[in-house]
């Protein structure tokens, strides 16, 4: 049997008609960049997201960048993060020319750990920026708290979490700007690249949508240096026809999340496979279902794949370890429950089409590799 990490084809193929017509109106309307198919979705999106604006922009990468730049964050800011995340988190900062300040991360969510943020902040720190990883929520709740005391902005990075929930509350929706990622992967998945931002503040929306069209509320006026960072109308069409579908597949990917949980929990390995943990009063949505391997990640990742079933290692090396950002002068050793994630966690499959039989398969191999049943 052959098990992918994720397969995108039978999601797509059922869709298709529906995709085939979103296509058909925008090449009738010939609205390629924005215009009214990305306008209805933002709108749809605010409604989602329970915010009281969506806007689109090229990317998730530039939906952070916008962010910071939304923030005013420039050089010698800093800007507190995780460094247990994709790279974009970190290059929105530093292509401003701003300090990312890590901070070590959680072991049992990967998240940043808010009891040691109060330390690292200083006169210089412009944003708090979190990440849901894995489509859990960090502790938006503490990090709120902190927010408000030090009058720092909170911007969470939502790539991975869109229609998660910490205490009711959706992701995107407790911070100044949430910022969230169309890459097909992600639970809502476009068919290139894409991104949107949230945000309650009329003026940060009103600067948000300038800053993705060159910093131009009025064209040929520029009231700031903002980027060409447009969702476009193909994609906002075929979103359009994907998002009423994103609650059932995030909650397939809980439902498969749970199975994994009840074979495994009853199979005696937990010493060896940790499961992902769940904080109390959090919706998980589940982008990735990432369990911890100590010791033997990579021998298990061979086994798996030597029975075709897919994984998928994030992230391999930390961002402050990462060669790009040397000069930052962090070393091995300084962010060590980060640097042990990253030795040990693997992603399994857990995308909402994945067939029980598939789960089933992954299950038994699992337990036959820690079992020594070789
Ligand atoms: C996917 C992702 C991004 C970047 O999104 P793109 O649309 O690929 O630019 C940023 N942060 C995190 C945590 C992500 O998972």
């Amino acid at each position: 049997m052959q098990v992918p990490l994720l397969d995108l084809k039978e999601q797509n193929d059922a869709l298709r008609p529906e995709i085939d017509a979103a296509i058909a109106r925008v090449l009738d309307t010939n609205a390629y960049i924005l215009g009214p198919e990305v306008s209805a979705l933002e709108e749809e999106l605010a409604v989602y997201c329970e915010t009281k604006h969506a806007i689109g922009c090229a990317s998730g990468s530039d939906a952070l960048l916008l962010a910071m730049m939304a923030l005013d964050v420039g050089p010698g800011d800093e800007v507190i993060t995780t460094p247990y995340s994709f790279f974009a988190t970190v290059s929105a900062i530093t292509r401003l020319g701003a300090v990312p300040v890590f901070v070590d991360i959680r072991p049992d969510t990967f998240n940043i750990d808010v009891a040691q943020i109060e330390a690292r902040i200083t006169e210089r720190t412009k944003a708090i920026q979190p990440v849901h990883l894995f489509g859990q929520c960090a502790e938006m709740a503490e990090l709120q708290k902190i927010s408000e005391k030090h009058g720092v902005p909170l911007v969470e990075d939502a790539a991975q979490a869109i229609g998660a929930k910490e205490d009711g509350k959706l992701a995107g929706a407790m911070s100044d700007v949430g910022c969230f990622s169309f890459y097909p992967s992600k639970n809502l998945g476009g068919m290139g690249d894409g991104g949107f931002m949230t945000t309650n503040s009329d003026e940060l929306a009103d600067k948000l949508r300038a800053l993705r069209v060159h910093g131009s509320k009025e064209r040929y006026y520029h009231k700031w240096v903002g980027l060409n960072s447009r969702l476009d109308g193909f994609q906002g069409a075929i979103l359009r026809v994907k998002l009423p579908r994103l609650e059932g597949w995030s909650e397939a990917r809980a439902f498969n999340a749970g199975r994994y949980r009840e074979i495994l929990g009853d199979a005696m390995i937990s010493d060896q496979l940790i499961l992902p943990v769940e904080r109390e009063d959090v919706r998980h949505i589940y982008n990735q279902f990432v369990v911890r391997v100590p010791g033997r990640r990579d021998e298990l990742r061979a086994f798996l794949s030597s029975n075709e079933i897919g994984t998928d290692i994030y992230y391999p090396v930390p961002l402050h370890l990462q060669e790009c950002f040397a000069y930052l002068g962090y070393k091995a050793g300084d962010l060590p429950v980060a640097e042990l994630a990253a030795r040990e966690t693997l992603a399994l499959p857990v995308f909402p089409e994945l067939r029980m039989l598939q789960l089933e398969y992954v299950t038994e191999k699992l337990i036959e590799f820690f079992k020594g049943e070789l």
